[in-house]
């Protein structure tokens, strides 16, 4: 998606060859225009495939899983990272090891947002590990519902959880595939 592209390429920070900060447009500051047109992008792709909701993880892939979801005319169902004290019905949790954080948080949904007949679209800022989407498969698999699509923001190509979903057999779209970076210098996968 070439306004993302862009936006990388002039705001994006890779701080080594591992990390890209991206808190200027995507999650501390938050670019809205960017943001309705990456909700716009996935909604057109996803479409067809009858998704009744759109799952992400709180916090940084709210923004643009909200955009799509209101394309999409659907809910949005927001992950939690911790056990809420109001979560008092059942939930499903999983742990799941942070890419940034380098800890291990538990990944937690109330029951009430999720049934047998969903057809789930999961939606995250980026895809490193595939830890995060690994765990978000793993509770809505937990919860007998289907997993239609995976939209990323941001894929770092390089790291194995592209290969991962790929060698799964899930339908992945991913609007910047990162090939490579280093300090100063952001290398993409060309677009077809
Ligand atoms: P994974 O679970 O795929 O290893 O990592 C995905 C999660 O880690 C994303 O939800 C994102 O919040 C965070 N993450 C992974 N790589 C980066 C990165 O290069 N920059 C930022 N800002 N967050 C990242």
């Amino acid at each position: 998606m070439k306004d993302l592209i862009n936006k990388i390429k002039t705001d994006g920070i890779a701080l080594n060859e591992d990390v890209l900060k991206v808190d200027s447009f995507l999650n501390h500051q938050i670019d809205p225009v960017l943001m309705k047109n990456i909700g716009d992008e996935f909604a057109k792709h996803f479409k067809d495939l009858n998704i009744t909701k759109v799952f992400t993880i709180e916090s940084s892939g709210i923004a643009p899983a909200l955009m799509t979801s209101l394309k999409l005319n659907i809910p949005l169902v927001v992950l939690k990272k911790q056990l809420p004290n109001t979560l008092i019905d059942g939930y499903y949790s999983v742990p799941v090891k942070s890419f940034t954080k380098n800890s291990i948080y538990n990944l937690t949904l109330s029951k009430k947002y999720i049934s047998k007949d969903d057809n789930i679209l999961i939606i995250d800022d980026f895809l490193a590990y595939g830890e995060a989407t690994l765990g978000v498969i793993n509770i809505i698999k937990e919860a007998h519902a289907n997993i239609a699509g995976i939209g990323i923001v941001i894929e770092k190509s390089f790291q194995p959880g592209r290969k991962k979903l790929d060698s799964l057999g899930y339908n992945v779209y991913s609007l910047a595939r990162i090939a490579s970076m280093s300090k100063n210098k952001i290398n993409f996968i060309k677009e077809e």
